[in-house]
């Protein structure tokens, strides 16, 4: 009997130890508070057992805020992004990505790249992968300084290069089996389905390229691992208003008729994380695109600036999110004086501290999912559930430091539909 015991507990020691080891593959998106705009910090990471971990970065664009008022003082914003790549080991940024080219968030990109250059950091820099649209459609690109001066930073010499990126380019390829970044909207194109066939797919040009607004040029990428999947499109609109257009239709219609019918047993096709188009604008996030991806959470990349006689995120884009798909957790990038803390995403759309009050400090809003990395197939992330874990800290508005550390929210559990294929 004693033996039995002592067996029993060397095996469930054994497990333990095994379960604790286990190296993990996770998907990290930190969307950084930087007030109005947006900067997003993507990371990809494979723990091997007995090799490097396989570590893939992407920056989609830089934000403007503090680093462009505060006489463009890029070190601000390059510090933040060297604690997150420290805290996670990431050697490199691989990809740097301007989701399209307005200053809200392109504002900080040529003093990046003027930080990058320095000899202490140009490291970091090595066989980084420049993505903005202005390279692929050069005949449309900005002819201000924001933009020429970014341009000035390309050349011989640079750890850099630039590369032209269209819909369909995964830009995980060759890193990882089971995780894909793939672009699903450039320059007002979109996928559609190649003579009716649902896994294979044509471009689809939604607005002649002469009649785009910049809004309607924006990169939207879809990030999947394994059944969770993650949508970012900059300030992808959703109406045909203002010399803008209703881009979302693209990626709607995406959703439906090609993920859907690709996976008939995927009963409820969704995204289940969503970076909010436009910073919440009234513009964007149209009924049918809620109705496509029915996010499970949303993050709102804003700072409450006044826009087009209101508020970025306007409330009326969290009621519609809400009034389309009533279990969505709504987080933002800046944080309201009083909110009860750890906020839980699970505040009413009507609660005025998010839309009409004082915003006192930014928030950095960290979504994570993880699974064992060992080539499993039953640990994949398919099935039922798919548990997104939440940290926020939050962010000085004029030293961008941060004045909290990154602290667990609780978990959004996704519990909808994630079939294998
Ligand atoms: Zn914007
Ligand atoms: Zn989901």
């Amino acid at each position: 009997m004693r033996r039995i015991n002592a067996a029993v507990y060397l095996l469930l020691l054994t497990i333990a130890v095994a379960a604790h080891a286990a190296p993990m593959q996770t998907l990290k998106i930190y969307h950084i508070g930087v007030g109005q705009g947006d900067c997003t910090f993507i990371i990809a990471k494979k723990e091997q057992s007995r090799k490097a971990p396989i570590v893939v970065s992407a920056l989609i664009d830089v934000g403007s805020g503090p680093i462009v008022r505060a006489g463009r003082d890029p070190a601000l914003l390059w510090a933040a992004l060297l604690q997150i790549m420290g805290e996670n080991s990431v050697p490199t940024i691989n990809y740097l990505i301007l989701s399209h080219l307005d200053e809200d968030h392109m504002g900080a990109a040529e003093g990046l790249l003027y930080v990058l250059e320095r000899p202490n950091f140009k490291k970091y820099a090595k066989g980084m992968i420049v993505v903005d649209r202005g390279w692929l459609d050069p005949s449309t690109k900005p002819t201000g300084t924001i933009y020429t001066g970014f341009e000035g930073r390309f050349g011989t010499g640079k750890p850099w290069r630039r590369k032209k990126i269209d819909v369909k380019e995964n830009l995980f390829d060759g890193y990882f089996d089971n995780m894909k970044m793939w672009c699903v909207a450039a320059n007002g194109v979109s996928l559609q389905p190649r003579n009716g066939d649902p896994t294979k797919w044509n471009r689809r040009v939604l607005v002649p390229s002469g009649s785009l607004n910049e809004n309607d040029r924006c990169y939207g990428f879809l990030i999947e691992f394994d059944g969770f999947r993650y949508f970012t499109a900059g300030d992808m609109t959703g109406y045909d208003v203002d010399s803008q257009h209703n881009i979302e239709l693209g990626f709607s219609d995406f959703l439906t008729q090609c993920m859907q019918r690709a996976q008939p047993s995927d009963g409820n096709c969704h995204v289940c994380c969503l970076k909010v188009n436009h910073h919440g604008s009234i513009n964007s996030t149209n009924p049918d695109f809620v109705t496509a991806t029915k996010p499970r959470l949303a993050v709102f990349s804003s700072g409450l600036q006044m826009f087009s006689n209101g508020r970025l995120p306007q409330q009326a884009v969290a009621t519609r999110l809400r009034t389309n798909n009533a279990a969505c957790s709504f987080f933002y990038t800046y944080c309201p004086t009083n909110i009860a803390d750890p906020y839980d995403g699970t505040v009413q759309d009507n609660d005025p501290l998010f839309f009409t009050d004082q915003l006192d400090r930014w928030q950095d809003i960290v979504v994570s999912v993880s699974r064992p990395s060992a080539n499993l197939v039953a640990n994949r992330l398919y099935g039922d559930d798919i548990t997104m874990k939440v940290q926020a800290c939050y962010r000085d508005r004029s030293t961008f430091a941060r004045t909290s550390n990154l602290r667990d929210l609780p978990d959004v559990v996704c519990s909808k539909k994630h079939p294998a294929p």
